[in-house]
């Protein structure tokens, strides 16, 4: 009895296990076919000024519709595509579109900084410096207008490697962000060693104000240390007017949030 049970289960593993796979599979061969043909695009979400309301910087945020399965989500992709070379593709292919869109924008009078997501395997490429670089000059956008957001749990992950490519960066004067902070396991000193000049709250934390007394104590505590160490803080998540009115009474400096606006195709955001 346990047998025939024990092995219908591996059965059904296996099925499940495979169907996994082939999705996995054809999907990263449907990914390489992407960025080959230019079917990545990116999306724009505000980050707002939390004193003036304003408009501050946009996070661009990368996209896939499939041909078959319509949107994929870059928590789908995204680590699919740090397994193989095809994270540098990507990455160089959001520097390109997004530093040349918003430096386009700023031309027109919108002014508006540029945060975008680079991955710990990025900063491994010897040829990512050379590359923001030359995106810089091709554009004009200023070094300072670009931010570089980089999760917790990754630099934490390869904090040595990533050390010298960060170093790098700041010397062209582009600005580092730590995101999706309280996720990971950083320390003050680590975090002061670093030299970032901003950390993101992430939206796990964020989502609990106004609710949750907890939250709220780790987010009073995670502002507090940032601002010891001179870090601009921004809240990601925010959904609700309650949130953010919590938000403004603990100091935040600014947040971005369906509130404020959903990521969205440069066309709409600025029509
Ligand atoms: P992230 O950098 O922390 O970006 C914020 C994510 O939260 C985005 O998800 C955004 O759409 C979502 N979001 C923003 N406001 C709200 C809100 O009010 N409520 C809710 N429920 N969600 C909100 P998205 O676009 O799915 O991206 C997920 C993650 O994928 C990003 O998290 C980032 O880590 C990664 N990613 C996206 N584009 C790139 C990229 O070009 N390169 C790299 N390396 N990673 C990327
Ligand atoms: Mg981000
Ligand atoms: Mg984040
Ligand atoms: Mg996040």
């Amino acid at each position: 009895q346990a047998k025939t049970l024990g092995r219908s289960r591996y059965e059904f593993f296996n099925v499940e296990l495979r169907m996994r796979l082939q999705r996995r599979l054809r999907l990263e061969q449907d990914l390489r076919d992407a960025v080959r043909r230019g079917r990545l695009w990116a999306a724009y979400q505000p980050v707002v000024d939390l004193r003036t309301n304003e408009t501050v910087a946009v996070e661009g945020l990368l996209r896939w519709t499939h041909p078959v399965h319509g949107p994929v989500s870059p928590t789908e992709f995204i680590p699919m595509a740090e397994e193989s070379d095809l994270i540098n593709l990507l990455g160089a292919h959001v520097l390109r579109e997004t530093t040349k869109e918003v430096a386009a924008r700023r031309a027109d009078g919108i002014d508006v900084d540029l945060k975008i997501n680079l991955s710990t395997r990025q900063l491994d490429d010897a040829s990512l410096v050379l590359a923001i670089e030359a995106a810089l000059a091709s554009t004009g956008l200023p070094p300072s207008a670009l931010c570089l957001e980089i999760t917790e749990s990754a630099l934490m992950r390869d904090a040595a490697l990533a050390g010298e490519t960060l170093a790098a960066l700041r010397n062209l004067g582009v600005r580092l962000a730590i995101d999706d902070f309280g996720t990971g396991y950083s320390s003050l000193a680590q975090l002061h060693k670093l030299t970032l000049d901003t950390l993101k709250i992430d939206r796990s934390f964020v989502t609990g104000l106004g609710e949750s007394a907890d939250a709220e104590a780790i987010v009073t505590s995670i502002i507090a240390m940032a601002h010891a160490v001179n870090l601009t803080v921004v809240a990601e998540g925010v959904e609700t007017e309650k949130q953010l009115e919590v938000l403004k009474a603990l100091d935040c400096d600014q947040a971005q949030g369906y509130y404020f606006g959903k990521p969205q195709p440069a066309h709409k955001l600025w029509p």
